[in-house]
C-alpha cells in the first residue's frame, strides 16, 4: 500500500487532505501539534494520526525514520500571527521556524525513503507567496520561501525521481481564518475580492493535491498552484 505523510494533517485543509489520500488508496501518517488536537481527530480507515513539532528536529527524524516506505509527503503544517506580533523579532523568527524551516525538515528527512519510492512532495504556500501583507510580515515572508524552495528543491531532486510542488490556497474557511470568517466586515472584503465569490474548503484544497501527486502529474514539478476561487488573477 502506498504510504502518504502529512504535516498539520489531523486539521483544516491538511484534514481535509488526509481524507481525501486516504480515500483514493493511502495509508496516511497525520500529525498534529498538540495531543489534543491529534485525540480530537475524527478516526478514518488507514490513518495514524500522531504528534509532531515540525521545528523539533529530533522529532522530526524520529518519526520519519520509523516509516517503511513513504510515496507522499504534504507539509501543511503552518501559523499565523496576528494583531502585529510579527514585527516583534522572536515572534518572526517563530512563524520562519514553523512555515518555513519546518517545511524544509521535513523535506530533507523524507529525502531517501521518499527517492526510493519515487515519490512526490506537496508544500502549502500561500497567496501571501505572492502579495505582502501588511499585518504579518513573518507569514508572507515564509511562504514566499516556501515558493522559492519548492522550485530549489524540485530542481535539485528531480535527479532523484522526486516531483516537489506547492499548492497556494486562497481564502479557505479553517481556524486559522476564523477571526476572518466571524468578522462580516472582514469576510465580506474577501469575498468581493475573490471572484468566485465564496470561501474555500478544505476538500477543494485536497482536489489540487490529488492531482499533483498522482500519475496525471507525472511530468509536472517546481510548479506553485493557486486555488483560490480567482483571487491571484486580478
Ligand atoms: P489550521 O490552523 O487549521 O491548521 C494548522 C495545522 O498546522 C494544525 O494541524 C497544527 O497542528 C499544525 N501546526 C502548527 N504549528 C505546528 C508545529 N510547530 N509543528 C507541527 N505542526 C504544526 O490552519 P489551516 O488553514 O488548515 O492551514 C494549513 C496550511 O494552509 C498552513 O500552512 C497555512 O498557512 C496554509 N494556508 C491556509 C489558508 C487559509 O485560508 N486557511 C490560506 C493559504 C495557506
Amino acid at each position: 500500500m502506498k504510504q502518504a505523510f502529512v504535516t498539520g494533517g489531523t486539521r483544516g485543509i491538511g484534514a481535509g487532505i488526509v481524507r481525501a489520500l486516504a480515500r483514493t488508496g493511502f495509508a496516511v501518517t497525520a500529525t498534529g501539534v498538540t495531543d489534543a488536537e491529534v485525540a480530537n481527530f475524527e478516526s478514518v480507515a488507514n490513518v495514524t494520526p500522531v504528534r509532531l513539532d515540525v521545528t523539533i528536529q529530533p522529532e522530526v527524524d524520529a518519526l520519519i525514520s520509523s516509516l517503511q516506505r513513504l510515496d507522499v509527503v504534504v507539509n501543511c503544517a503552518g501559523i499565523i500571527q496576528r494583531g502585529g506580533r510579527e514585527f516583534q523579532p522572536e515572534a518572526f523568527a517563530r512563524t520562519i521556524d514553523v512555515n518555513l524551516i519546518g517545511t524544509m525538515r521535513v523535506c530533507v528527512a523524507a529525502h531517501a525513503l521518499l527517492s526510493r519510492a519515487r515519490g512526490s512532495i506537496v508544500n502549502t504556500a500561500s497567496m501571501l507567496s505572492f502579495f505582502g501583507s501588511a499585518t504579518a510580515p513573518a507569514y508572507s515572508a515564509s511562504k514566499g520561501g516556501v515558493m522559492q524552495l519548492t522550485k530549489s528543491l524540485a530542481a535539485a531532486w528531480a535527479k532523484d525521481g522526486i516531483r516537489v510542488n506547492a499548492i497556494a490556497p486562497g481564502w479557505i474557511a479553517t481556524d486559522l481564518t476564523l477571526p476572518l470568517v466571524e468578522s462580516d466586515e472582514k469576510s465580506a472584503a474577501i469575498l468581493a475580492r475573490t471572484p468566485m465569490g465564496r470561501w474555500g474548503r478544505p476538500d477543494d484544497v485536497a482536489g489540487a493535491v490529488q492531482f499533483l501527486v498522482s500519475e496525471q502529474a507525472s511530468f509536472v514539478t517546481g510548479t506553485i498552484l493557486p486555488v483560490d476561487g480567482g483571487y491571484a488573477a486580478i
